[in-house]
């Protein structure tokens, strides 16, 4: 008992011990919410109020599941398997098998993830000859989804237009056509449990009965349906009520776009007669600076229930900021810091690197396998193993060499283009026949069949002809445009996401093709450079050793596609070798790490474009820059850039206002290695720094232009405006035009060939 117990401050020790009332624990990051959890877990068994099967636990990762698990049995001599441990969709899930009969579902009821959903509403609206366009499958997704999370059935749905009249009965065909395939949604899963335990009075008092304890980690984060399944599962109300016990913190709440509803917390309060409300005040995580700086900077949030961090660790290092020229270049940083880590004595497992979206990965991981440290991406794929980028790679494996049997196989129908596996076994057979390629076999195959398969090869060949003196970025792009990848991920799952990322796979080719040393101009598909340019040895005969640089030996493209093979598949690290890791800030939730580095921290992209508009969009990011610091023990680093390549452009943000609101006696800002800063200089660092220009333009990443002699970075004066510098410049010649940023004036456009500015 001593020893469970020991650990712990007299505010956790009296949050782990309280009697069985519910009881919330407010408190922020680090302060041991989570630990206290799992040790009143353990204390319950341990003194016997419970035994380990009356207890239900909520977490809200399966990660943090088995985390909770394993933590248990070091604290307990007993089995925690069979332990009713598990995220909301887990435990349901498990519930819904149990009594599939009364909850009217076949034994065998298959999962669908948002993608099978996505598929799935498609299928129902080409069923019921529905206009797309007017229904899109997206939007109904949502529609349902949402209905689902407030506990809505489709008769409950109020509709007050035509559209939403056919929106509910589009709902209801989808359930009824769910239920006679045997499949569910994510939301389907709560839902149907709460329907089940509200119907079948034995069953729901059997398990209320059972659990008598129900404690629930990040409750925060809970949406509308989910508080209620908790009330239902514990007989909120009702005398003989389960304790429930919930830890959160508002400053964390983080997932309001998905439905969770922050506002449970005080509900919570009232509805469960809490009488011990519970803050713990102290951070065990992180040193001095780093608390200092999440304080300071949430402060900034206006609506809070109130609650501060200290720490007795110390101030330790600084917060370290880095402001990088381009995200190449932020991206070698991280990597030089991470490996001075490393060499002092650092696990690689106890450095994150956080990022706002999933497409700002892709320039770290190229650093990562370039310096050949391992690290593994959580949350998120390696870029090159994402589905669509396989498959836009797919399309240029096939230029490159058609008789690429799979490639051939995972594009010939998609985007779906009528080919179905009957043709498809017509193709293998004539393959077979004649010993051929799928691609060389398609004129063997007649009828129907036949037509569309030559469509398709029709299709590789004009993007090969279309292609052919292009350089490699904009092969990729042509390539993205003509087998319609672009347009089929438009009304796809998560389709902005993967347009991102395929658009990244623009910007992967312009860096590669600089990289390797090839012209930027090279055509793609051109063979390696011809011999003559290469040195002839003495014999005459042309040496090519494999130390020979690429445009040598290969064309751009068939380079860029072995590159893109081994980066995806090699220096994947193995399960359980030690490695970097690689994650966005939304799935850092409740970890931590000794070191870690936020990056991109620029406005747009972190706070991000799609929040920036409302105070309470900021305020959700702000809470996420919240969560992300917090996960830091010893050392945090921001770094932000002034030129990143998103969405294939070169895009020039401002820094992040969260950089603004931090601490300065908590922060040591470093001077970028390359160049000096260009904003708030006086005078233009180009002039100083030809050497970057340059650089810049040896990475593909400048748009060399006509702009009146003007740069971004440089400071001007304006006539009306007054003192500003230049954010961005667009166009050229005569429609040049720049971004200025005139401080309270704000943000101008203006047209460099006849704004009158001056340079200062
Ligand atoms: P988050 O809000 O990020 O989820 P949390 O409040 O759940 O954080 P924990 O993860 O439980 O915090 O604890 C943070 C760290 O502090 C852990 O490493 C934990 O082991 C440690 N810790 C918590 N309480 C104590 C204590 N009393 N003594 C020493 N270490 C502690
Ligand atoms: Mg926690």
């Amino acid at each position: 008992m001593q020893n469970l117990l020991h650990n712990l401050n007299p505010e956790q020790l009296a949050a782990v011990t309280l009697p069985s009332q519910s009881a919330l624990i407010l408190a922020g990051a680090g302060s041991g919410k989570t630990r206290v959890l799992t040790t009143r877990i353990a204390w319950l068994i341990q003194t016997g109020q419970v035994s380990p099967g009356g207890i239900l636990a909520v977490t809200f990762t399966n990660k943090a599941a088995k985390e909770m698990l394993t933590r248990l049995s070091a604290l307990l001599p007993i089995n925690t398997r069979g332990m009713w441990i598990g995220t909301f969709h887990g435990l349901c899930n498990r519930l819904l098998r149990a009594h599939h009969r009364d909850a009217g579902l076949p034994q065998t009821f298959q999962i669908l993830d948002s993608g099978d959903q996505l598929s799935f509403i498609k299928r129902l609206l080409k069923a019921n000859n529905i206009d797309d366009e007017k229904f899109p499958p997206r939007t109904l997704m949502y529609f349902i989804n949402s209905a689902k999370d407030q506990g809505l059935r489709a008769a409950q749905v109020e509709a007050h237009d035509d559209f939403n009249r056919k929106m509910v009965a589009l709902y209801d065909l989808y359930d009824a056509q769910c239920q006679r395939e045997g499949v569910v949604d994510f939301a389907e899963l709560l839902l149907r449990t709460f329907e089940l335990l509200s119907r079948n009075q034995p069953l729901r008092e059997h398990y209320q009965a059972r659990f008598r304890h129900i404690l629930v980690d990040e409750f925060q984060d809970t949406n509308d349906l989910q508080y209620q399944w908790l009330k239902l599962m514990a007989g909120a109300g009702k005398q003989e009520s389960a304790a429930v016990f919930a830890v959160g913190d508002d400053d964390q709440s983080i997932y309001a776009f998905r439905g969770a509803n922050v506002g449970n917390m005080s509900a919570f309060e009232r509805e469960f007669q809490v009488r011990n409300l519970i803050k713990l005040e102290q951070n065990y995580r992180s040193h001095g600076h780093i608390l200092d700086s999440a304080n300071v900077l949430i402060a900034n949030n206006s609506k809070r229930l109130g609650k501060n961090l200290r720490t007795d660790a110390g101030h330790g290092e600084p917060v370290r900021i880095m402001e990088a020229s381009s995200d190449i270049q932020e991206a070698n940083w991280i990597i030089d810091e991470a490996k001075n880590l490393i060499r002092e004595g650092s696990l690689r497992s106890e450095i994150a690197i956080l990022y706002r979206s999933n497409a700002q990965s892709r320039v770290i991981e190229h650093a990562l396998f370039t310096a050949g440290i391992p690290y593994r991406v959580y949350g998120g794929q390696r870029f090159f193993e994402r589905a669509e980028i396989k498959h836009a790679i797919a399309y240029l494996q096939l230029m490159d060499n058609p008789h690429n049997d799979s490639a051939f196989l995972r594009v010939v129908n998609f985007p779906a283009r009528g080919i179905g596996a009957r043709s498809m076994e017509q193709l293998q057979d004539a393959a077979r026949q004649h010993g051929i390629s799928l691609y060389a076999a398609v004129p063997h195959v007649g009828g129907k069949a036949g037509s569309s398969l030559a469509n398709f090869v029709r299709l590789i060949e004009s993007a090969r002809f279309e292609t052919q003196n292009l350089p490699l970025p904009e092969m990729v792009q042509v390539v993205l445009d003509l087998s319609t990848l672009l347009t089929h991920y438009q009304t796809e799952k998560e389709g902005a996401d993967r347009i991102e990322n395929l658009e990244q796979l623009v910007s992967a080719a312009t860096l590669f093709v600089s990289e390797e040393g090839f012209s930027r101009e090279a055509p793609a598909l051109a063979g390696p450079a011809s011999a003559a340019a290469l040195p002839a040895a003495a014999d005459g005969v042309t040496v090519i050793d494999a130390d020979a640089a690429l445009p040598a030996v290969m064309s751009p493209l068939s380079a860029f596609l072995s590159h893109a093979s081994l980066e995806a598949g090699d220096n994947q690290a193995q399960a359980g070798q030690d490695a970097l890791q690689l994650m966005t800030v939304h799935s850092a939730k409740g970890l931590e790490f000794d070191a870690v580095f936020i990056t991109g921290l620029e406005e747009g992209l972190f706070p991000h474009e799609n929040s920036m508009q409302e105070a309470s969009g900021v305020e959700e990011e702000r809470r996420l820059m919240y969560v992300a610091i917090t996960r830091a023990r010893q050392r945090l680093y921001l770094s932000f850039s002034q030129t990143r390549m998103l969405h294939g452009q070169t895009r020039y943000n401002m820094r992040s206002r969260f950089l603004d609101e931090l601490p300065d006696e908590s922060l040591k800002w470093l001077s970028p290695k390359i160049q000096p800063s260009w904003f708030g200089n006086k005078k233009s660092a180009w002039d100083e720094a030809p050497a970057a220009e340059a650089n810049r333009l040896a990475q593909g990443m400048s748009k060399a232009q006509d702009s009146h002699g003007w740069r971004i970075g440089q400071n001007v004066l304006h006539a009306k405006f007054g003192e500003g510098v230049i954010v961005n410049i667009e166009g050229s010649g005569s429609s040049a035009r720049a971004h200025i940023n005139f401080g309270q004036f704000g943000m101008k456009l203006l047209d460099l060939s006849i704004a009158k500015l001056d340079k200062i």
